[in-house]
C-alpha cells in the first residue's frame, strides 16, 4: 500500500521531495529521511553523460539500471547510499532530472533543475560494471536493478492464482530457494512478478480464508468464489516482490488499512508478525513430522524467529 504525493509524468522541484522525506541532504542523487523512512528517493539524470561510460538506463521490460553513489574509485556497499539501496526493503521513488531549458528558465524566473516522476520501484539484486572508457574506466561501479511496482500489475486479481496446483509445503519450498538466489543475481520485470504471485499464494493458502490479524473469516468472496484476503508485507510499504514466508501475512481489508494507516500500526504490525511466526513454526513441525510427502528445505527460520527486525 503505497501512500505518497507524486504523480507519474509531473514534475518537482528539490525542496518538495526533500520535505516529504523530511531531509536535509543538500548534494545527493539519494535521499531519505526520518518522517519517510520506507522510502529512499533516487535522481538520475545530469549525473552520467554518455562520455561518463556508464549511465542510469530504462530497460525494455521497464526494469531500470540506476548506478550506486560514490564519485571516485569503487563504489562500496557499506556507502550508505548504497547500503540502503541494497537493503531491498525500502521502496524507491524514482524521478529523473534534466537542466531546464532557455524557455523554462524564462517562465520560472531562474535556473532550477526539475524532477520528472517516474513511478515507485523494488531493488531486485544488483550487479557490478565496470566502465570501459570515460573517466570511470576501469572502477568497480556498482549497478542496482529496480522494478516498478505500481503499475497495473500490482493491481490485478490474485484469484486465479489461489487455484493453481502445488501445497503449502511446496510453496514454501519454492520461495525458500528462491530468496537464496537474492540478492547475487537481479531479477526482471516478469520474474519479479512471477515470485510476487508464489508469495502471494503461499500466504492466501497459509491464511485458509481466515484472516491472519484478526482471525475472523475474510469478508466476502471474489469473483473466483474465493475468500478475499490482501497479502501484507511486513517490512516492505510496496505489498509485492519476492519475500520470505514469514514476511508477509494475509489479512482482511480492514485489518490492511490498519497496519499501514492506524496510529498503532507499529505494534499492530509487531503482533501481526508473532502470528505469522507461529504459524510458520507450526507448519514446519508438521512437515517434520511427516506432514508432506516432500522435504522441507527451510531458509533458516530458527534464526529468523530469534533476530525479529523491527517494522
Ligand atoms: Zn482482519
Ligand atoms: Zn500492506
Amino acid at each position: 500500500m503505497l501512500l505518497h504525493p507524486f504523480v507519474i509524468g509531473e514534475k518537482y522541484r528539490r525542496p518538495q521531495l526533500l520535505e516529504f522525506l523530511g531531509s536535509k541532504q543538500q548534494m545527493s542523487g539519494v535521499l531519505w529521511g526520518n518522517i519517510q523512512p520506507g522510502y529512499l528517493i533516487c535522481t538520475s539524470g545530469g549525473r552520467h553523460g554518455k562520455q561518463a561510460g556508464y549511465k542510469d538506463e530504462a530497460l525494455a521490460d521497464g526494469s531500470w539500471w540506476y548506478f550506486g553513489q560514490g564519485k571516485q574509485g569503487d563504489q562500496l556497499l557499506k556507502n550508505a547510499a548504497n547500503a540502503r539501496l541494497a537493503s531491498e526493503n525500502l521502496v524507491i521513488l524514482l524521478f529523473t532530472t534534466r537542466e531546464p531549458t532557455a524557455k523554462e528558465v524564462a517562465q520560472q524566473g531562474g535556473y532550477g533543475k526539475l524532477m520528472r516522476f517516474e513511478g515507485c520501484f523494488c531493488v531486485t539484486g544488483y550487479e557490478h560494471f565496470v566502465p570501459i572508457e570515460g573517466p570511470r574506466k576501469g572502477d568497480r561501479l556498482i549497478r542496482f536493478r529496480l522494478v516498478q511496482v505500481d503499475t497495473e500489475q500490482a493491481t490485478l486479481s490474485w484469484a486465479d492464482e489461489t487455484q493453481e496446483e502445488g501445497n503449502l509445503y511446496s510453496l514454501r519450498e519454492m520461495l525458500n530457494k528462491h530468496i537464496k538466489e537474492l540478492p547475487e543475481k537481479s531479477v526482471g520485470t516478469r520474474e519479479f512478478w512471477r515470485r510476487s504471485r508464489e508469495i502471494r499464494r503461499y500466504a492466501l493458502r497459509r491464511a485458509n480464508g481466515i484472516c491472519e490479524a484478526c482471525g475472523e473469516p475474510a469478508p466476502f468472496k471474489d469473483q473466483a468464489g474465493l475468500p478475499f484476503l490482501e497479502v501484507h508485507h511486513l517490512h516492505r510499504l510496496a505489498d509485492s516482490g519476492p519475500d520470505k514466508p514469514g514476511n508477509v501475512a494475509a489479512i482482511c481489508p480492514n485489518c490492511h488499512r490498519r497496519a499501514h494507516l492506524s496510529f498503532d500500526r507499529a505494534s499492530f504490525n509487531k503482533t501481526l508478525e508473532e502470528k505469522v511466526w507461529a504459524a510458520e513454526s507450526k507448519i514446519l513441525a508438521d512437515s517434520s513430522r511427516g506432514g508432506t510427502s516432500n522435504q522441507v528445505n527451510d531458509y533458516d527460520l530458527a534464526r529468523d524467529l530469534s533476530a525479529p527486525s523491527s517494522v
